[in-house]
């Protein structure tokens, strides 16, 4: 790859929450920080409408200037095709808003339940399912704390917590702590998840603070996080790695399989390896949700069969993330292979 000429100087101290305020949401000042041709303008902005763009400055330094084609730049660019009408695309792709218990808690498989912290994310990924969530009705407030600690001292078959959003890790370590603190008083949880973008777009949020929490904690913690492309794996996002498994968090991470982005076995064989080697391991490999605005990115089955057929040819057994989708009303992922 060759790297960008920084456009925004990012330093390794930079605060996240500067970092989160001030992402890059104007299609022309996008193009115009990467080189890219004024042409995409209207397209952009297009898909802008419906979905706003958002990139934070690290993710930004990792794409490669005057390249339509980079695979991360395809992850944040939107583009005209997102207007598309194409049936079986729908808005709400695994029909969250029917498994919602009340605001803020989704419970939908056996023994775990899932907490929408923020609606608040670092990136806009344009296949993102939760591209139309409404976030405003259904993330949980202050005044729900209470409700959900009820719910989860009265169901003692729930053993494990995740924190899901939007980003969870948008929420403030302050109010991190309380939650995890309150949790922990609950006797029959035994783990927290956290699913999360932001150590790979923004490696800045693991601050110590962040780490000493999670090393302090009586819970058995793993972290999911989302990365799609070797290329989004930078020394950064190496030292957050490192510093979650010294704070004893298992790190995992879950990837989406996108056309233009890592449809290929040379692709998928970077990204398992490099997340190795940051001590990463690789988890799930997902498809595309049907998700209205996104089916561009979309890779019929057999292809993405064939290729994790591949995958499981050429790597050990470790590096190759379970090939699955998710189906509306199962109580668990399906796998494809
Ligand atoms: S970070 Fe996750 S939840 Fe947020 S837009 Fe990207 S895929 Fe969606």
């Amino acid at each position: 790859m060759n790297s960008i000429s920084n456009p925004i100087p990012v330093t390794e101290e930079a605060d996240w929450q500067q970092l989160l305020s001030h992402t890059v949401d104007d299609p022309a000042e996008l193009l115009k920080l990467l080189d890219l041709p004024a042409s995409l303008l209207n397209g952009a902005r297009q898909g802008s409408d419906l979905f706003s763009l958002k990139v934070p400055k690290p993710f930004l330094q990792r794409i490669e200037k005057g390249n339509p084609n980079d695979p991360l730049l395809r992850q944040i660019l939107p583009l005209d095709a997102e207007s598309a009408d194409i049936p079986g695309y729908v808005t709400d792709p695994l029909a969250e808003m029917a498994a919602n218990h009340s605001d803020g808690l989704i419970h939908k498989y056996h023994g775990r339940v899932l907490l929408i912290l923020s609606g608040a994310c670092a990136v806009n990924c344009r296949y993102c399912f939760r591209r139309h969530f409404p976030y405003q009705d259904n993330r949980l407030g202050s005044g729900q704390w209470q409700q959900v600690l009820e719910y989860l001292n009265a169901n003692k078959s729930i053993t494990e917590v995740i924190f899901s959003g939007g980003d969870p890790l948008a929420t403030s370590d302050k109010r991190l702590c309380r939650m995890i603190t309150d949790l922990e008083e609950i006797p029959h949880l035994k783990r927290l998840r956290i699913h999360t973008r932001l150590p790979i777009v923004i490696p800045q949020r693991v601050t110590s603070e962040l780490t000493t929490l999670f090393a302090n904690s009586r819970f058995d913690i793993a972290m999911v996080l989302h990365a799609n492309h070797a290329n989004e794996l930078d020394q950064q996002v190496e030292q957050a790695s490192a510093d979650l498994r010294t704070a004893n968090v298992t790190v995992l991470n879950q990837a989406v399989l996108l056309k233009g982005v890592n449809d290929s076995l040379a692709a998928l064989t970077d990204l398992s390896e490099k997340l190795f080697h940051f001590g990463i391991l690789p988890y799930y490999l997902f498809t595309l949700d049907p998700v209205k605005g996104a089916a561009h990115f979309d890779i019929p089955d057999e292809q993405a069969i064939a290729l994790h057929q591949q995958l499981q040819a050429t790597l050990p057994g470790y590096l190759v993330p379970k090939l699955a989708r998710e189906i509306p009303g199962k109580g668990s992922k399906t796998l494809l292979f």
